[in-house]
């Protein structure tokens, strides 16, 4: 009978690496060189081990420490301990995945094939292992915030976000996944089952809090969407300071939706003009939100003379509701224009979730499913121009990663033990 609240220890697990088995094995018999050697990998990496709030010498981890030996797989793992705070850190070594008897090299093939659209049973048949143990490998991965690793990266919060929803089924349902980049990199991906604006606002209030956080006067400057009702209702629920910006690219894809019952070549002509036209506002330094005003009411104009006034009037309407949002990305050079890089992202996930049809039932671990594909998403090399060759999404939005080996970083960057 468990009626008092189940303690729950913290997750201070750190993956060290030890350059190869050998190695760590040897130290074994040396509690000061291992400890010595724990020290130096963690000063290597830049980061904090979470002591204890009450903790004020940061790295009080000395020879003086005690361990405790555990046993994963055969494998003795020490725990180390800060003499003053006592927090106790499970050290473990590079070749071993937390609570997984899954091998690192195993999981890293695995999760590469994954990453590249390769279903989960087919990635389970070329490692030799199951689907559902990879299954499990990632959710356990996306049990670590995308904001506490890219935060670990370096990288700042972002100040303007491009926010959008990616629609999937989970068996016969529709469902959304609010989604929030900045640049080639997830911060949030998340998983609802309703449009509405409630829950697109529980879902990116996820970001938001864990944001929040890691900086407590953290505040978004500025958010690119479609211009999708409820995305827009929650931005500015949790964003209230926030420049709301539609996407442009969104509003060119949408003008020949507005031109029903007008033929096919007259709707690209005057998508190629709404196209120069915010070509042409953009280019514009100064004046452009007014020139831009100008513009659109001309626009509206001739499609009245030239398809008729019910398009002319429908379009001038639909310019009306958006162009305010349309505003904000010409008012403020910082702000992103286009959702290309969301789409991108998108896209990417959308090969890994029809991968993932036969898991994604309804009491399935979506969202740590979902977060461990994101994690995966920032961390592999992908970048094949000469710019940026054998970078991944992080480092190219100018992060650190902790060793040129991403399936180590991904090891290390999720470890509960860092601050
Ligand atoms: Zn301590």
């Amino acid at each position: 009978m468990r009626h008092t609240a189940r303690q729950t220890r913290a997750n201070r697990t750190i993956t060290v690496d030890f350059q190869n088995e050998a190695t760590y094995f040897q130290l074994l018999g040396d509690g000061k060189a291992f400890v010595e050697c724990v020290f130096a990998f963690i000063l290597s990496l830049g980061f904090q081990l979470a002591h204890k709030a009450s903790c004020r010498d940061g790295g009080c981890l000395t020879r003086h420490s005690h361990y405790v030996r555990l046993r994963v797989r055969g494998i003795t793992i020490w725990r180390i301990q800060c003499t003053t705070c006592k927090a106790v850190f499970t050290v473990l070594p590079h070749f071993v995945l937390r609570y997984r008897r899954m091998r690192p090299e195993v999981a890293r093939d695995a999760l590469l094939a994954t990453h590249g659209g390769l279903s989960l049973e087919w990635c389970a048949t070329i490692c030799h292992i199951s689907p559902m143990a990879l299954y499990r490998v990632i959710c356990a991965f996306g049990q670590h915030s995308l904001v506490s690793v890219l935060t670990r990266c370096g990288l700042r919060l972002p100040a303007y976000i491009l926010a959008d929803e990616k629609h999937s089924r989970c068996l016969t349902d529709k469902v959304y996944l609010p989604t929030i980049v900045s640049g080639r990199v997830l911060w949030h991906l998340g998983y609802s089952d309703s449009k509405s604006a409630a829950a697109f606002t529980q879902s990116y209030g996820v970001f938001q809090q864990a944001a929040l956080e890691q900086e407590p006067s953290y505040r978004v400057k500025g958010a690119l969407t479609d211009g999708f009702d409820s995305t827009v209702s929650s931005m500015r629920t949790l964003f209230p300071g926030a420049r709301l910006g539609f996407c442009l690219r969104h509003a060119l894809n949408k003008l020949p939706n507005k031109l029903v019952g007008v033929s096919a070549s007259v709707r690209q002509g005057l998508r190629s003009k709404f196209h120069a036209l915010l070509h042409r506002c953009r280019q514009r330094k100064s004046l452009r939100v007014v020139a831009m005003g100008q513009c659109l009411r001309h626009f509206a104009h001739r499609i009245a003379t030239t398809v008729g006034e019910a398009h002319g009037e429908r379009v001038r309407h639909w310019c009306e509701d958006k162009k305010a949002g349309w505003y904000v990305v010409l008012a403020d050079p910082q702000m992103p224009a286009m959702s290309t890089m969301l789409d991108q992202a998108h896209n990417a996930i959308d090969r890994k979730l029809f991968a993932m049809k036969s898991f994604h039932h309804p009491g399935g671990s979506q969202a740590a499913f979902l977060a461990g594909l994101a994690h995966l998403y920032n961390l592999i090399p992908y970048q094949h121009r000469a710019l940026n060759a054998g970078k991944c999404g992080v480092e190219v939005e100018g992060g650190r990663i902790p060793t040129p080996d991403w399936m180590l970083n991904l090891q290390i960057l999720t470890s509960g033990g860092f601050r």
